[in-house]
């Protein structure tokens, strides 16, 4: 089975209201540098990773902003990773942008290390929502940003949208999503705002400075998306995920189909099929562990078959295809229907899963409250 590599890049220009992110506000080339080095020697040092036989298919460099590094730098991971792995021809090749990071020289020269795919920070068009999310670009940076990735010959772009902001209305988000299918990406990935307890805008909604975003909006929300996406072209895979033929991320796809996925950088985490491991959270106790010697490993949970079963389940689950049942029982000797029979009765009534050719699904009501479903196989 082949691999996934990720990458974390934790720098932002600024921090958004909503993130929860292991992220760290830019502050100088310097900081990026000693991270970088750090990052190198992680991935030289793991011996665990090191020793893996499976070739790697897709690399995905995630934040953060990983649009900010300079080509010097994101060349120097790249060679690391050459010397540590070696890839499949058909190499997915992953970086988070944001909008007014990058000018087209960096993009070429990105494209020229073997950048084949940008996963592309839009979040809204909405000036006003922009600043409340304190995003540090507008929709017209957006908008010059995707030109110059055309510019640059990317032909694999996604885009990240969300809905359900404080004061978004139905035809708020209706415009928003015209807006980015009238650039005509290859993927999108279609969010819910979720609030997290430590962010400010969760300050602001505590505070009553914003209104807490309505579910039952939000649901209609995502009932239109799945309707206008579709007419345009695209096809739905998973939960919140969206492509044109052939252009679904198949890194992403890892994490779904529980495929290694061996991750470097400050609180990443990785998963080889039996064990989840992950790194410290800090960024400056993540680059210190490095650079004294140590591992950054905080974390490792090797799973019994029961949690392996479990995840099996509910990830499948996310995938619109659903879990196979008949795949689940050769695989862990488990007759689904038979053992949560109560519950996916009760799931059945409530109209969230569905079967369908000895496949268990989610129905459209089932994505928007996914997480009751998953609870019974946690
Ligand atoms: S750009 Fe992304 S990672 Fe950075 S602060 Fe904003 S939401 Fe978080």
């Amino acid at each position: 089975m082949s691999a996934g590599i990720y990458i974390h890049i934790p720098f932002c220009k600024s921090r958004c209201s909503y993130c929860d992110f292991a992220t760290d506000v830019y502050r100088n080339n310097d900081a990026v540098e000693r991270y970088v080095n750090a990052l190198i020697t992680e991935i030289t040092n793991q011996p665990k990773v090191k020793s893996q036989k499976s070739k790697v298919e897709t690399i995905y460099f995630g934040g953060g902003t990983p649009s900010l590094l300079t080509a010097n730098q994101l060349e120097k991971i790249i060679n690391i990773l050459h010397q540590t792995f070696s890839f499949t021809e058909n190499l997915e090749f992953t970086l988070e942008m944001n909008p007014a990071t990058v000018t087209l020289e960096k993009l070429q020269d990105f494209k020229n290390l073997g950048v084949n795919r940008a996963s592309f920070g839009v979040q809204t068009f909405d000036d006003r929502a922009l600043k409340l999310l304190a995003r540090g670009h507008n929709a017209d940076d957006a908008r010059k940003t995707f030109e110059l990735l055309r510019q640059a010959n990317f032909e694999n772009i996604s885009f990240d949208l969300i809905a359900g902001l404080p004061n978004q209305t139905l035809q708020d988000w209706e415009d928003n999503l015209y807006k980015a299918l009238d650039l005509n990406p290859e993927h999108l990935s279609l969010y819910l705002l979720e609030i997290h307890e430590a962010t400010p805008l969760a300050e602001q909604i505590r505070s009553k400075r914003q209104p807490l975003p309505d579910e039952d909006l939000a649901a209609e929300m995502y009932e239109l998306m799945l309707e206008k996406v579709a007419k345009s072209g695209y096809e739905q895979y998973e939960i919140s995920n969206f492509s044109k033929p052939n252009y679904l991320s198949r890194h992403n796809s890892k994490y779904w189909l529980c495929e290694p996925v061996f991750a470097f950088g400050v609180s990443a985490h990785s998963f080889d099929g039996k064990t989840r491991w992950a790194n410290e959270r800090d960024t400056n106790k993540y680059v210190q562990l490095i650079e004294s010697g140590k591992s950054p490993i905080v974390e490792k949970n090797e799973l019994d078959e029961v949690q392996v079963a479990g995840e099996f389940a509910f990830l499948r689950l996310r995938l619109t295809k659903g879990l196979n049942l008949e795949e689940y029982k050769e695989r862990f000797g488990i007759d689904l229907q038979a053992k949560y029979a109560e519950d996916l009765k009760h799931l059945k009534e409530a109209e969230l899963i569905e079967f369908e050719n000895s496949h268990l699904k989610l129905t459209k009501k089932g994505m928007v409250y996914s997480n009751e479903v998953f609870a019974v196989f946690i």
